[in-house]
């Protein structure tokens, strides 16, 4: 069973009642815990559906109070910008070592996917699959992300990549200048941090809307921009 859902009404993406299910139970406070951290860590997040599904879910239960994933997109891009500021002449070999997937999404693991179902109240999954607050916050951020979507995942010749398609073109040796690829994760990482400090409430008021984008970006660098510009698109 499939709710309309991440990516309009196709049932094969959209998100099913027992990933919605998942991811409510996963930001109550699971997503806390140290050894989920971990697992995070090591596959920079999740898969691009669940990842995109994971922002969905939370903006739908937090009325886009999306305080959970700035605070782990904020540790992913801090994790990313250290992976290109090694340095030495083994410098692309280690950073591709660094941006390398080390573990499996946690949903994909738990064979999550687009026909799983749960004991879930039907009033619970109708509010998780409730994309709009997410598309009102991808829409009013739109000009600080749209710069830093990956030319390979959008089919166009814009020069960003996502960490996947940069590992591809790293291994391929297709890249020019590294440094361009580094000096645009490290004002991800940035601005996140801005994002993620906004929440406390001395810095509620020092978020711009570029800040806030970075959080999409962030998603977008780590899992991939499919999901995201096929809901755009619907
Ligand atoms: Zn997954
Ligand atoms: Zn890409």
């Amino acid at each position: 069973m499939t709710v309309s859902g991440l990516s309009g009404t196709a049932s094969q993406t959209a998100l099913s009642v027992g990933e919605i299910y998942f991811l409510w139970w996963f930001i109550q406070g699971a997503i806390m815990s140290s050894a989920t951290r971990v697992r995070l860590h090591r596959a920079w997040g999740m898969c691009g559906r669940h990842a995109w599904g994971f922002i969905q879910v939370e903006a739908a239960f937090r009325g886009g109070y999306l305080h959970g994933p700035a605070i782990l997109y904020d540790d992913l891009m801090r994790r990313a910008r250290a992976a290109f500021a090694r340095r030495g002449p083994g410098r692309p070999l280690r950073t591709v070592h660094a941006l390398k997937r080390k573990g499996p999404c946690i949903l994909c693991e738990m064979r999550y996917k687009a026909d799983s179902r749960a004991p879930a109240r039907p009033e619970l999954i109708r509010q998780g699959a409730e994309a709009e607050n997410f598309r009102s916050f991808v829409q009013a951020t739109a000009p600080g992300w749209r710069p830093a979507v990956c030319g390979i995942c959008a089919a166009n010749n814009a020069a960003s990549r996502c960490r996947r398609h940069l590992l591809d073109d790293m291994r391929q040796k297709r890249v020019a200048d590294l440094e361009l690829h580094a000096e645009r994760v490290a004002q991800i990482a940035r601005r996140m941090r801005r994002y993620a400090l906004s929440f406390r409430y001395e810095n509620r008021a020092a978020a711009t809307d570029a800040d806030r984008a970075a959080l999409i970006c962030a998603v977008g660098w780590c899992s991939g921009w499919r999901p995201l510009l096929s809901l755009m698109a619907s």
